[in-house]
C-alpha cells in the first residue's frame, strides 16, 4: 500500500481562517488507539461511542444512516474484476460519483452548509478521493485521499461524504446555538 497524501476529514476547528482542519491517516489512527482506551464520541450527536466500526467512523449507526451513510458501503464488496474494470476507467480519464447531494460545512452558517459532490478520480499519476462544492457563484474542490491503492481511496471517498454531513450538521447546530446566546445577550 503506497500512501502518497492520504487526508481524511476529522473534526472541524472553527477557530481556523477557513474553518477546516485536516489530519492524517497516521494521526487517526492515533485518536483511534486512544479512542478505543477512553471512548469516542459520535460527531453528530455527541453521545460516547463503544463499537470499533463506530469508533473508527467517529458516527453511531444512526446518524451514520442519517448522514447518508450506507448508500456506497457495498461498493467494496466488489470482485477483483471489478476492481480491474473501475481502475481501468478512472485511468482512462473517467470518473467514478458517489453521490451529488452530500452537505459541506459552512462554518457560522445555521441554516445550511454547501453541496458537495463526491468522486474517485485518476490524476497525476495517483487515485483521488475528491468533493467538489457548489459554493455560489463557483465550484471549489477539496481532495480527501490521494495514492495508489484504488480500494483504501474508495473507501475513504465513501466515508467522505457522510462525514462532512455530519459535520455540516453540527456547524449548524453550533451556529444556531451562537446565535441563540448572541441574541440573549442583545436583549
Ligand atoms: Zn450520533
Amino acid at each position: 500500500m503506497n500512501i502518497e497524501l492520504n487526508m481524511i476529514l476529522t473534526w472541524p476547528e472553527w477557530s481556523r481562517p477557513c474553518g477546516f482542519s485536516w489530519t492524517s491517516i497516521q494521526e487517526r489512527r492515533m485518536t483511534m488507539e486512544q479512542a478505543q482506551a477512553t471512548s469516542d464520541r459520535c460527531m453528530r450527536c455527541n453521545r460516547i461511542l463503544s463499537n470499533p466500526h463506530s469508533i473508527a467512523r467517529s458516527l453511531g449507526p444512526v446518524c451514520y444512516k442519517k448522514s447518508g451513510g450506507g448508500v456506497f458501503d457495498a461498493d467494496l464488496q466488489a470482485d477483483e474484476k471489478e476492481w480491474a474494470r473501475r481502475e481501468e476507467l478512472l485511468k482512462a480519464g473517467g470518473e467514478i460519483d458517489l453521490g451529488v447531494n452530500w452537505d459541506y460545512p459552512d462554518p457560522g452558517n445555521m441554516i445550511r452548509g454547501y453541496s458537495m459532490r463526491v468522486s474517485v478520480r485518476f490524476k497525476d499519476g495517483a487515485f483521488e478521493a475528491y468533493g467538489c462544492l457548489y459554493k455560489p457563484g463557483k465550484e471549489e474542490e477539496v481532495v480527501f485521499a490521494r495514492g495508489q491503492d484504488l480500494k483504501v481511496i474508495y473507501r475513504e471517498a465513501i466515508a467522505a461524504g457522510p462525514t462532512a454531513t455530519a459535520q455540516a450538521y453540527q456547524a449548524r447546530k453550533q451556529a444556531f446555538r451562537q446565535a441563540k446566546r448572541a441574541a440573549r445577550r442583545a436583549s
